[in-house]
C-alpha cells in the first residue's frame, strides 16, 4: 500500500512552516525535496570515505571508486540501458545536452545540416542549438504544437530533408505536462535515419525510462528532480555515436596517455567526464534511484496522476480558470482571470504555498501561447489530495481579493 504519510516521514523539509503556514511544496517541476537516504548517504560519504576516485591505490580511494561505479550500475539498471559505458555523468540535464550539441555538433553536423526541436522546449534545448548554430552555420527546424498543448505530428514529419541530423525533444513538458509520444517520434525519426535526443528532466522523475525499448540515441536528465542532490546529471548515449563523438572537454580522467605531441583519450564514458567527477553526489543520486524504485513506480505512477487529474478538477470550478497544456502528467499551468502570474504566486506563497511563476524557461512556448507567463503547480510523490485542497482554496482568496 502507498503510504504517503510515512513517504512523508522521509522527507524532513515537509514538517517545516512557511509565514506561519504548513508548506505545501508544489514546485517540484523546478526541484525535488530529498529524502533522508540521499542526505545520510553523502554525509556519511563525506565523513567516512572521502578520497579522489579512480586514480589511488590506497583503501579509501578505491572504496570512493566502487561507491560512485556502483551508482554508474544503478543508473544503467534505472533506464535499462545495455551496459555502464553508455552512462556519462553530467552536471545536469543543461550540460548533457551542450554535451550533444557540442560533441554531436563537431563531428557529425556539417554547415547547412538541420536538427529539429519543437515549440515547447525548455532553454536548455534550444539554447546550446543556436551556439551550435552559430559555430557550425546549421538551421533549427521547430515544430509547432497544436492550441491544446500538443506536438503536431503531421507537420513534424514533413519537417525532415536530406540534411536533418538529430531531433531533440522533451519527453515531457514542464509547463504544460503533456507527454509527447515519442516512441512514435522515434521511430518517425529512425525511419529517415536520424538519431534522437530526449530531453527526460520531466520524465524522468515521474515514470519508468527504458532506453532500450524507446531505441531513442541519447536520453538526459537531472539528479536534483528525481529526488537526487543538485550538481549530478546522467547523458546516456548509444554507444555507437558517443564512440564517433570527440571530448568535451579536456583534463584528468578523459585521456588515456598525454605527451606534448600527442594526447589519446580514454575509453567511454570517462572520454567524456574531464576532472574530478562529483562522486558524493553520484552516490546521493544512486539511492534516490534506489529509494524511487523501492517504492515502485505502478503505485507513484497512480498517486501522482491521481493528484493531477484532482487538481485539474478541483481547479476547474474555479472563477476565470484558464488553463496551458494538458497536464497529461505532474504539472497544472494556468492563469485565473486578469490577475498576475506574479500576484497570485506570491499571495499563495503567504500561505505557504510554494509554486512556481514566469515563463519557466520556455519563453518561445509562452509566445505560442499568448502569454506572459503562467503559475505552475507541479506534484511528487509525496504531495497529497489536502495540499491540493489548501491550493484550490487559497487560489479561490486570492481571486476573491482581485474581485
Ligand atoms: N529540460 C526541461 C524539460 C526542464 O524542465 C529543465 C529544468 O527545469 C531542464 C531541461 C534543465 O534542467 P537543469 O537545470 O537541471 O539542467
Amino acid at each position: 500500500m502507498y503510504d504517503i504519510e510515512r513517504i512523508r516521514q522521509d522527507f524532513p523539509i515537509l514538517g517545516r512552516e512557511v509565514y506561519g503556514h504548513p508548506l505545501i511544496y508544489l514546485d517540484n517541476g523546478a526541484t525535488t525535496q530529498k529524502p533522508r537516504c540521499v542526505v545520510d548517504a553523502m554525509t556519511d560519504e563525506y565523513l567516512n570515505v572521502n578520497a579522489n576516485v579512480h586514480r589511488g591505490v590506497h583503501f579509501l580511494s578505491q572504496q570512493a571508486t566502487e561507491l560512485h561505479e556502483q551508482a554508474r550500475e544503478t543508473v544503467r539498471q534505472f533506464i535499462n540501458a545495455s551496459s555502464t559505458t553508455e552512462i556519462v555523468f553530467t552536471r545536469g540535464t543543461t550540460e548533457s545536452i551542450n554535451l550533444v550539441a557540442s560533441c554531436f555538433g563537431q563531428a557529425l553536423m556539417q554547415a547547412g545540416d538541420e536538427v529539429i526541436v519543437s515549440e515547447m522546449e525548455h532553454h536548455s534545448n534550444i539554447v546550446p542549438w543556436q551556439l551550435l548554430q552559430s559555430r557550425r552555420d546549421i538551421s533549427i527546424k521547430v515544430c509547432p504544437i497544436t492550441d491544446e498543448g500538443r506536438l503536431d505530428l503531421a507537420t513534424l514529419e514533413r519537417l525532415f530533408t536530406p540534411r536533418t541530423r538529430l531531433v531533440s525533444l522533451c519527453h515531457v513538458s514542464n509547463v504544460m505536462g503533456t507527454v509527447n509520444p515519442i516512441r512514435e517520434v522515434i521511430a518517425m525519426a529512425h525511419a529517415h535515419d536520424v538519431p534522437v535526443l530526449v530531453d527526460a528532466a520531466q520524465s524522468v522523475p515521474h515514470m519508468a525510462i527504458d532506453v532500450q525499448q524507446l531505441d531513442c540515441d541519447f536520453l538526459a536528465f537531472s539528479g536534483h528532480k528525481v529526488y537526487g542532490p543538485t550538481g549530478i546529471g546522467v547523458l546516456y548515449g548509444k554507444e555507437q555515436w558517443l564512440d564517433r563523438m570527440p571530448p568535451y572537454m579536456g583534463g584528468g580522467e578523459m585521456i588515456d596517455r598525454v605527451s606534448f605531441e600527442r594526447t589519446t583519450f580514454n575509453q567511454l564514458p570517462y572520454k567524456f567526464e574531464a576532472g574530478t567527477p562529483d562522486y558524493v553526489a553520484t552516490t546521493g543520486l544512486a539511492r534516490a534511484l534506489d529509494y524511487v524504485s523501492a517504492l515502485g513506480w505502478s503505485d507513484i505512477e497512480a498517486h501522482e496522476h491521481g493528484l493531477t487529474v484532482y487538481a485539474r478538477q478541483q481547479m476547474a470550478s474555479i472563477d476565470g480558470m484558464r488553463f496551458i497544456g494538458p497536464s497529461d502528467d505532474a504539472v497544472v499551468s494556468f492563469l485565473v482571470g486578469n490577475i498576475h502570474h506574479l500576484d497570485l504566486g506570491t499571495l499563495l506563497d503567504r500561505l505557504g504555498i510554494a509554486v512556481r511563476t514566469g515563463h519557466h524557461c520556455a519563453e518561445p512556448l509562452m509566445h505560442r501561447m499568448g502569454v506572459e507567463g503562467t503559475v505552475r503547480a507541479s506534484f511528487a510523490l509525496y504531495n497529497t489530495r489536502q495540499e491540493v485542497d489548501t491550493l484550490v482554496a487559497g487560489i479561490r482568496r486570492v481571486a476573491r481579493m482581485f474581485a
